[in-house]
């Protein structure tokens, strides 16, 4: 058990967290890139994020200009032909929340990240909800069909610039939400449960300026759920959580998740599914 605060946590954040988290028998977590970061994933929007230093790389993610324009697709699939995710492991901090997992005590894995990390640590993928998608499935914008990232990659590598799909000939684009696109309304509600039937709802590595992934934190504390916040930066949501954990997420989740489970006796909530409220 960790007597002492983990890095620089003031004690009596690290406290509040330590006991909420000990007595919590089903976590609903919520990552971002933060997560990834220490797997060589850049952060987008934090202080050294791609968008922060080149904001013309949002453009190549925005889905109206990814439409109009061939050469930003070209670009986009030169992009997917580096991105770090393909030779990514999970570090610490996956690690530590695929222990829960194994736990019994992971209700569900809500992630804003698109690199399939969480999978690759063990975490039971029927408990994982992608808000933003995959990087490693590609979807026809015109007749929906989905395919493996990796065989149109071999194609770009081939030499198609943009290639086509191969049941319509319509345009491909990684299986991401872009800028200008919906979330799945599937996706999204399934994680509105997640959030609503919760003892602690843990937001790691997210920035919690998105929506609406960042109202989730809030649903979550409306219904009733504790919530700790791990993230380098201050989020606008920091007042509504229990405990507020700044420092490497590498060392404060798995600290958290070591602390011994002291099962709380008051029974588990749960109030179904918002897609069926009056
Ligand atoms: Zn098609």
């Amino acid at each position: 058990m960790a007597e002492q605060p983990v890095g620089e946590q003031p004690h009596d954040q690290w406290a509040r967290a330590r006991e909420v988290f000990a007595s919590a028998r089903r976590v609903t977590a919520l990552t971002g890139a933060g997560v990834s970061t220490a797997s060589g994933i850049p952060d987008f929007r934090g202080p050294q994020g791609m968008w922060t230093r080149n904001p013309e790389s949002q453009r190549l993610t925005d889905i109206s200009a990814y439409v109009a324009d061939p050469e930003v697709r070209t670009l986009a699939w030169q992009r997917r032909l580096t991105h770090p995710a393909w030779d990514a492991v999970p570090g610490s901090a996956h690690r530590a929340l695929a222990d829960l997992d194994h736990a019994g005590r992971l209700g569900a894995l809500i992630t804003q990240n698109i690199d399939e990390l969480h999978q690759q640590s063990g975490v039971d993928a029927s408990r994982i909800i992608e808000l933003h998608g995959t990087l490693f499935a590609t979807i026809c914008l015109d007749c929906g069909a989905t395919g493996s990232m990796h065989a149109s990659l071999a194609r770009v590598r081939d030499g198609e610039g943009d290639p086509p799909c191969r049941a319509c000939g319509g345009i491909l684009k990684s299986r991401t939400v872009s800028f200008g696109e919906s979330l799945d309304p599937a996706v999204l509600r399934a994680a509105q449960r997640a959030a609503l039937n919760c003892d602690v709802f843990l937001a790691a590595g997210t920035s919690l300026t998105v929506a609406p992934a960042a109202g989730l934190a809030e649903l979550s504390v409306r219904a009733g759920a504790r919530l700790i916040i791990c993230n380098a930066e201050p989020t606008p949501y920091d007042a509504l959580a229990t405990a507020v954990l700044g420092g490497a997420l590498e060392d404060v989740l798995p600290a958290l998740v070591a602390e011994p489970f002291d099962p709380a006796d008051a029974p588990l909530r749960t109030y179904g599914d918002p897609g069926t409220w009056a």
